[in-house]
């Protein structure tokens, strides 16, 4: 679903700002559309000129990983924030 959606545009195929990781909100994941539960950890990914998604911290590697099988050579400056950090 998720590289469905990369490969349509309904996810972008290049990374945002990583703008918050936080606990679920019950809103509904853009990957798997199933709710971000309280337990869960949630990242939200922001673009000036396009809004944010959320995604299951899961969901959120799939993507990462997908959207660089559509773009195979991003360049370092599209790489995301190491959440870690
Ligand atoms: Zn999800």
């Amino acid at each position: 679903m998720i590289r469905a959606k990369v490969m349509t545009g309904a996810l972008p195929s290049r990374t945002g700002a990583l703008h918050a990781s936080r606990f679920g909100q019950e809103d509904p994941c853009d990957g798997c559309e199933r709710p971000i539960d309280p337990g869960q950890v949630e990242y939200r990914f922001e673009w000036p000129e396009s809004g944010s998604i959320q995604l299951h911290v899961g969901c959120a590697a799939i993507w990462q990983v997908e959207r660089l099988h559509v773009r195979p050579l991003p360049s370092r400056d599209e790489e995301p924030p190491d959440p870690a950090a």
